[in-house]
């Protein structure tokens, strides 16, 4: 069945109306005469553009004729779904059996309880990204901390590290607080209303949790699902309005299957993770092809594609930063040492702050700066005044410069912003040594440390950090490399 909403974007698809425009038989504007002399509205006018209006309104809100699901074919739905499932599942970590035991918080329904913890962890390393990514994270993760009471007595460092190069590293933190908070109240919340008052959780996971976890009949909304049902209702509303998300929930709703809601839910994903991609759907391998009205649409009209479901909505211009990164290196003098002159070369690092960007992670010293003042004297400026208002270090003075140089440029794409940073390399040597920079109280509200080479390889930096970290070593490898050797003298 066709709706209203689809035949008219059908229509207009196929160039057949305009969408949402006047109709051409009624060429004089409200306050317009026909030869182009502005004139007052006339009530029959005022009555004639209310009535193009509204027609508009009606063409334009395409949600308000898309139908519910009938009863036959919520059935049809869910069994071809489940039957496609039961065979062509993808063989994932996560869905293997919970392994229990040992591990829960209460003596009952411990494996149900293991189950919400593994469908947490690993539905909030999905968000945002790919299967085959999350593996490796998943497997290191479930090692290191194989039940929630494990994770709950680790720290927003060890966290930390583990995540790092997953990014949004705020799903890492709020694992990590809702976990404490759970082992504290001493059980597993079990519906999507009580795990929805856990931090970090939100009517997706929750929904995840409750259903595949605790078998409550509610749905799961991701990206995948949004395709899905978009393009078995032909929806071709803005996904990303609120009344189209809210549609498109209680149409999943309408269909999960009550007796299996959390195979259901991941059947749904994994069609849109898999046949019913974004660009290249399988439609002829679909088990849901029968009830899918842009797939029916499709076949009626060439110039209409199944991808023209969901419609593509322009993504938010994304801010553009600009960064001076200094890699301070402090060379120091140590007696163990035997090569490079008996000094030992540490990294200075710096905590970001607990909130916003990057929270808690560790990074080289850095100032964000205008785009107009990102040349090198500008950036060596505001890097010396961060360097000495943070740590008294004041360049040339308190320490000597061994060598300063810029590295390259790198930009990091976060989903909102596209920084820029220009890398330089700065080794230092302290007058009075580390020591200098433990000596002043005044630093409290930073948190800092120094690292040598080999901590540093193995610490979990964002991957933009890492980045920045290879460029130096890439650069000192290089200047190495290039400098002249020296010829030796022929003997006579
Ligand atoms: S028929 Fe095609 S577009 Fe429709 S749900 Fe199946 S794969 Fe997706």
């Amino acid at each position: 069945m066709i709706t209203l909403s689809s035949f008219f974007h059908l229509l207009h698809l196929a160039g057949r109306i305009p969408l949402p425009t006047l109709k051409s038989s009624e060429p004089i504007k409200a306050n317009q005469s026909s030869t182009g002399n502005k004139m007052q509205p006339t009530r029959r006018s005022m009555a004639a553009q209310k009535r193009r209006k509204s027609t508009a309104v009606a063409i334009l809100n395409a949600t308000d004729d898309i139908e519910d699901f009938s009863k036959s074919e919520t059935l049809a739905i869910r069994s071809s779904l489940l039957r496609w499932y039961d065979e062509n599942s993808r063989d994932l970590p996560w869905r293997t059996p919970a392994a229990g035991a040992g591990s829960l918080l209460t003596p009952v329904k411990v494996d149900e309880e293991q189950r919400a913890y593994v469908v947490w962890v690993s539905e909030v390393m999905l968000q945002q990204t790919r299967v085959p990514t999350v593996m490796g994270y998943f497997n290191r993760w479930m090692e290191k901390w194989p039940t929630i009471r494990d994770l709950s007595s680790a720290s927003l460092e060890e966290v930390n590290e583990m995540w790092a190069g997953l990014g949004y590293y705020r799903r890492a933190r709020f694992l990590l607080e809702g976990a404490k908070s759970i082992v504290d109240e001493g059980k597993f919340p079990r519906s999507a209303s009580e795990l929805l008052c856990v931090k970090g959780i939100g009517d997706y996971t929750a929904g995840a949790i409750a259903s595949i976890a605790f078998n409550e009949v509610v749905p799961v909304v991701d990206g995948n699902v949004v395709r899905v049902i978009t393009r078995l209702r032909a929806i071709s509303a803005n996904p990303k309005e609120a009344g189209t998300v809210k549609l498109i929930w209680k149409l999943t709703r309408q269909l999960v299957d009550p007796s299996r809601p959390g195979d259901f839910n991941q059947a749904l994903m994994e069609l849109g993770a898999t046949l019913c991609s974004s660009t290249n759907p399988a439609c002829s391998k679909c088990p849901v092809s029968d009830h899918c009205q842009a797939f029916l649409l499709s076949k009626k009209s060439q110039k209409l594609k199944v991808t023209d479901y969901p419609t593509k909505v322009a993504k938010n211009k994304q801010r553009h930063d600009f960064a001076a990164v200094s890699v301070v290196e402090i060379a120091e003098f140590d007696e163990q040492i035997l090569n490079d002159n008996g000094l030992k070369h540490v990294f200075l690092l710096v905590k970001r702050p607990e909130n916003g960007l990057l929270a808690g992670l560790w990074e080289f010293p850095s100032v964000i700066m205008d785009e107009g003042s990102m040349n090198q004297c500008m950036r060596r400026k505001e890097i010396d005044k961060y360097l000495k208002k943070s740590f008294k270090l004041d360049v040339g003075e308190n320490c000597k410069v061994m060598l300063r140089q810029d590295v390259g440029e790198y930009v990091h794409v976060f989903s909102h912003i596209r920084l820029q940073m220009y890398v330089e390399l700065l080794v230092l040597t302290l007058k009075e040594g580390l020591t200098q920079l433990n000596s002043d109280e005044d630093r409290s509200e930073i948190t800092w440390k120094c690292v040598d080479g080999s901590s540093i390889r193995k610490m979990g930096l964002s991957s933009g950090v890492r980045k920045v970290y290879n460029m130096t070593q890439d650069f000192k490898e290089q200047r190495v490399f290039q400098k002249p050797r020296k010829v030796p003298r022929k003997r006579r």
